[in-house]
């Protein structure tokens, strides 16, 4: 999956979690989820250049210190061990984590699907968040 996808999918799903660490998380487990999805990878210098747009988005939108920003973290965080396969020429099968060896989704010529979890993500982003205190509140006024 790519990993700019992955961040998205973290951010939001973190929006379902009350602290740094459940969105952390959440993040993690929603990148072993994704991978199993059948998706088409990028290379390297794609793959960063999009991850650090999603993140200094996500960062911009909610801060540093967000649940959405330890969210993307979270789920981006297990591709390291892509990154450095890749770097140093490990094959797939020596990889450690299930997901980037036997339990990896089929490999597509196809983005469509990625592109339209990452528009859905960032959709879901932009949305005010309705538990938290600067949400707007129907009949309310700040006069
Ligand atoms: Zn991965």
């Amino acid at each position: 999956m790519i990993a700019a996808v992955h961040a998205l999918l973290g951010a939001t799903l973190a929006r379902l979690c009350d602290t740094r660490t459940q969105a952390a998380l959440i993040g993690g487990a929603s990148h072993a989820l994704a991978d199993m999805l059948p998706h088409r990878d990028l290379d390297l210098p794609e793959e960063g250049f999009l991850l650090a747009g999603a993140l200094t988005l996500i960062c911009t939108i909610k801060g540093a210190d967000s649940r959405e920003f330890a969210g993307a973290l979270g789920a981006v965080l297990p591709d390291l061990e892509n990154l450095v396969g890749r770097v140093r020429g490990v094959p797939d099968e020596k990889l450690l984590l299930p997901t980037h060896r036997h339990l990896h989704g089929p490999k597509t010529r196809n983005y469509l699907p990625q592109l339209a979890l990452a528009g859905l993500g960032l959709v879901i982003l932009f949305l005010p968040d309705a538990g938290r205190e600067d949400y707007p509140r129907r009949g309310t006024s700040s006069r």
